[in-house]
């Protein structure tokens, strides 16, 4: 599985990445945590970047879609990745697509957590709070006037991808403001709902299958989408029960008059492809079958009387 984690600073990108890197043994791959991990190691990308870092600014296109690109391709990355904190702007979403293009790779969603920015404020505090409690280094853009430049940086460079996976027919959007639990919950139904989607349609037969293309399952919601191809999926497996259970229902009850005729009318929908095969010669066993049963089920409707 490959997906995107879109949402502005303190939305829970973080927490929800690991969340679905457990569950589904993929790798995160956070460009902000490889940057700051270059800045600690004071690699040449480090020295880079630290002070656009520190700043709140953007680190230049090819430093990131650079580090993506290599780290994509180590092993551990070929059961799938989370891309936290990149792409960040169009060009770099294009750059990507250009890159798993040429990997042979498939994109499957981009979440978008949607949060209120005014909440941010108070979740980046907390954040800070609680790494300083547990004695923990607390990141230095994390102040409110760097995360008031992050916001804004989100806002005109990174929003726009929202509308550009929207379109790809790639976007899943989660409403952030709920718990954490409940964020994960709903990322996990959502997923799941695209992946199971996206696999029946090579079991399904006949037309339902053409109708639940890959494409369709991830449009701009997926998750209801998917919920359709559900629907469609089941559709001809309740026909096909309706049509076995009134068949020979039909053919009881004309039997007595016409057998041989209705026989062939009781079997007419089998022909059709809609329902299980139903007996060959339906109609005198049916009518026998029907005088047994009914004389067993009087029987065994008596039995507990006399108890
Ligand atoms: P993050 O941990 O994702 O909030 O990133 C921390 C900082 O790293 C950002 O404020 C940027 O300075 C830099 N950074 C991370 N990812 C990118 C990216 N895709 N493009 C440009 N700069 C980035």
């Amino acid at each position: 599985m490959r997906l995107i984690l879109l949402g502005p600073p303190g939305a829970g990108k973080g927490t929800q990445a690991h969340r679905l890197v457990e569950r589904h043994h993929i790798v995160q791959l956070s460009t902000g945590d490889m940057l700051r991990a270059a800045v600690a190691a004071e690699t040449e990308v480090g020295l880079k970047a630290k002070d656009i870092m520190a700043s709140g600014g953007l680190v230049p296109d090819e430093i990131v879609i650079g580090i993506i690109s290599d780290r994509i391709e180590l092993p551990d990355a070929a059961n799938g990745f989370i891309l936290d904190g990149f792409p960040r702007t169009v060009p770099q979403a294009e750059a990507l697509d250009s890159l798993l293009k040429s990997k042979g790779l498939k994109l499957d969603a981009a979440v978008e957590l949607r949060v209120n920015e005014s909440a941010l404020l108070n979740r980046v505090e907390a954040r800070v709070a609680q790494m300083t409690a547990r004695g923990e280094t607390v990141r230095i853009d994390d102040t409110p006037e760097v995360l008031s430049k992050r916001l804004a940086s989100y806002r005109t460079s990174t929003e726009p991808l929202v509308h550009y996976y929207s379109e790809k027919r790639k976007l899943v959007t989660i409403d952030g403001m709920m718990s954490i639990e409940e964020v994960t919950l709903e990322i996990n139904r959502v997923l799941a709902a695209i992946m199971a989607a996206e696999k029946p349609v090579k079991k399904v037969a006949g037309k339902s299958a053409k109708k639940t293309s890959a494409k369709k399952v991830t449009a701009v919601k997926p998750e209801s989408a998917a919920v359709k191809t559900a629907k469609l999926a089941k559709k001809p497996a309740k026909k096909a029960k309706k049509t076995a259970v009134k068949a020979p229902k039909k053919a009881v009850k004309k039997s007595a008059k016409k057998p041989a005729k209705v026989a062939k009318k009781a079997t007419k929908p089998v022909s059709k492809g809609k329902t299980a095969k139903t007996g060959k010669k339906p109609a005198k066993k049916t009518a026998r079958v029907v005088k047994k049963a009914a004389k067993s089920t009087a029987k065994a409707t008596k039995k507990p009387a006399k108890r």
